[in-house]
């Protein structure tokens, strides 16, 4: 059976061909046979690279370490020993200055899959980051010159609407009617804030956006100004995401000398600036009101709702807070229009939705993939197969706050709609492809022990709650659990969903929610017969823990 622990990616455009990239793919393929690795190591071509003094390009997965260029004969030595004794070929490297940040593994997968499909990717990879003419010379700022010179504010919310536009971030609610609710707000000043504060584990999608395609939210967050009314937008970065600070503060300040940000954009008299707020690591700030406080320089604690941010936001004014998936959608929307959004997605999810893929997959990665599409279509064409063949027992969707989706729902289309239907959420994007290896209780007590680390302790049922469910979680996974452990769970539960403050106490419920509905089998394998199914607690030290 195969167990791919490499992908090797020969670059395949124009230039790399013309440059010998199909000898060096060839010699490549016969190297990796010759030592016996073919059932390690996998090599495929990829496209549109873009780097034509480097090329043909070899990136080596999942080190995403880039050679260039390579010639048939430096094959034999970068497969013995980067492929065979893992060490890098400083040599043979492609140089830093060439590559110009440009994140290869992502452009490695533009269009080498079927059915994947970018909109909000379409330039990561494509284009230097650090150039706003390389932006401008794949279709950037057309979007917002066109608003700008065509289309009244309210029009924009209305293609918007049409577009169906729902917010990545995890909710889904629909982008065009938040705008009008700030729209028809009569006070100001008004504030759009981007929440770029990406801390759920395993979500990085927001992160590849903004380092590879800065200009693009930029842009998106000029457009929401116009069509609601405000004159002054903040992005939150993730305090961690360095690189995605810098690369932003550098397209302010390129958008500002060509008249994209500032007084007077393009000469049509709208003003709009952009400010970046640092977070401190704090998770809870991910959430749209402790953001704000924490923009306004309070401890980052979630305010109570309503009254929600798009009346009282942002110093108590009118705010639209989106996530920058949604955002980076904003441009293509308004450059092709609503119908041709339509035709990407579901009816009630059009578009596309980027997905980090992680787990027990034998290739993890990210992909951008049309709303509606499933679970086991993400595992089988993008995972390439659960790793060792085993069967799925579970994804975990968005992160920490998303749901267990059992494998009996595989087949579901990955859409809101259908998700909410099936009594799972889609969550951020991050998908945890787990085995039948995963233990549940296991998986509920790692996450509840996250979310006992990262509640802000402001309301009861979350505070408590998390830290209680954590203990039982414990107790029951060293093999001193009952039955009377699992009405308590359950009650803990509902007390968190129903009463805490936010999102994170509510989202702590979830883990809990699903292992009792999903997979209370094996929570009762637990405390009935002291078993571990999947092997993994370490049942028989049965040991009390203090309640
Ligand atoms: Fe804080 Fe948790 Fe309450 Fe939210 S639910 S306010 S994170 S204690």
């Amino acid at each position: 059976m195969k167990k791919i622990r490499s992908m090797v990616l020969v670059s395949e455009d124009l230039e790399s061909v013309a440059r010998g990239a199909h000898a060096v793919h060839q010699r490549l393929q016969e190297e990796i046979r010759r030592l016996g690795l073919e059932d390690e190591i996998e090599v495929a071509s990829i496209v549109d690279v873009g780097h034509p003094t480097i090329s043909p390009m070899v990136i080596v997965y999942p080190e995403a370490v880039v050679y260039g260029p390579i010639h048939v004969a430096d094959v034999p030595r970068l497969v013995d020993e980067h492929l065979r004794q893992g060490r890098i070929v400083v040599e043979l490297l492609a140089p830093e200055r060439e590559l110009s940040g440009r994140i290869a593994w992502v452009s490695a997968r533009r269009g080498a899959l079927p059915a994947e499909q970018r909109i909000v990717l379409s330039r990561v990879g494509l284009i230097d980051p650090e150039s706003i003419e390389d932006f401008i010379a794949h279709q950037g700022y057309e979007a917002l010159r066109k608003v700008l010179t065509q289309m009244e504010p309210a029009e924009v919310i209305t293609e918007i609407t049409n577009a169906g536009l729902r917010g990545r971030g995890g909710a889904g609610f629909p982008t065009g009617l938040k705008w009008s609710f700030v729209a028809r707000e009569r006070r100001t000043p008004k504030y759009v804030i981007c929440n770029a504060d990406e801390s759920e584990p395993g979500t990085f999608k927001d992160r590849v956006i903004l380092e590879g395609d800065p200009h693009s939210v930029i842009e998106a967050m000029v457009i929401t100004g116009y069509a609601v009314g405000a004159n002054k937008g903040y992005i939150y970065v993730r305090g961690e995401y360095k690189r995605v600070q810098a690369l932003l503060r550098k397209a302010i300040e390129q958008a500002r000398e060509k008249g994209f940000l500032g007084q007077d954009i393009l000469g049509s008299g709208f003003d709009f600036d952009i400010s970046i707020h640092s977070g401190a690591g704090a998770y809870i700030c991910g959430e749209e009101t402790a953001l704000i406080e924490s923009i306004e320089g309070k401890r980052g604690e979630p305010r109570p709702r309503p009254p929600y941010p798009t009346t009282h936001g942002l110093w108590g004014q009118p705010t639209v807070v989106n996530n920058v998936e949604t955002l980076a959608n904003v441009p293509p929307i308004i450059r092709n229009g609503a119908a041709w959004y339509r035709e990407f997605g579901t009816p009630s999810s059009p578009g596309t939705k980027v997905y980090s893929i992680l787990g027990d997959v034998n290739v993890p990665g990210l992909i951008e993939v049309p709303m509606g599409i499933t679970l086991r279509e993400v595992i089988t064409i993008y995972g390439r197969g659960m790793r060792d063949g085993k069967p799925l027992k579970l994804a975990q969707t968005g992160g920490s706050s998303g749901s267990m989706v059992p494998a009996s729902l595989q087949d579901t289309p990955m859409d809101f709609d259908s998700y909410a239907r099936a009594g799972v959420s889609l969550g951020s994007g991050a998908l945890l492809i787990c085995s039948e290896d995963v233990c549940v209780v296991d998986l509920a007590r790692v996450l509840m022990n996250f979310f006992r680390r990262e509640s802000c302790g402001k309301c009861t049922p979350c505070r408590v709650g998390t830290e209680r469910a954590y203990q039982i979680l414990t107790k029951i996974a060293n093999g001193a659990g009952s039955l009377s452990d699992l009405d308590q769970l359950q009650m803990l539960a509902n007390g968190m969903r129903q009463f805490s403050n936010c999102g994170l106490g509510q989202a702590g419920a979830v883990p809990l929610l699903d292992a009792l509905r999903h997979f209370r089998a094996e929570l009762e394998a637990h405390v009935r017969l002291d078993v571990c199914p999947a092997g993994v607690c370490p049942m028989g030290h049965r040991q009390v823990l203090a309640a």
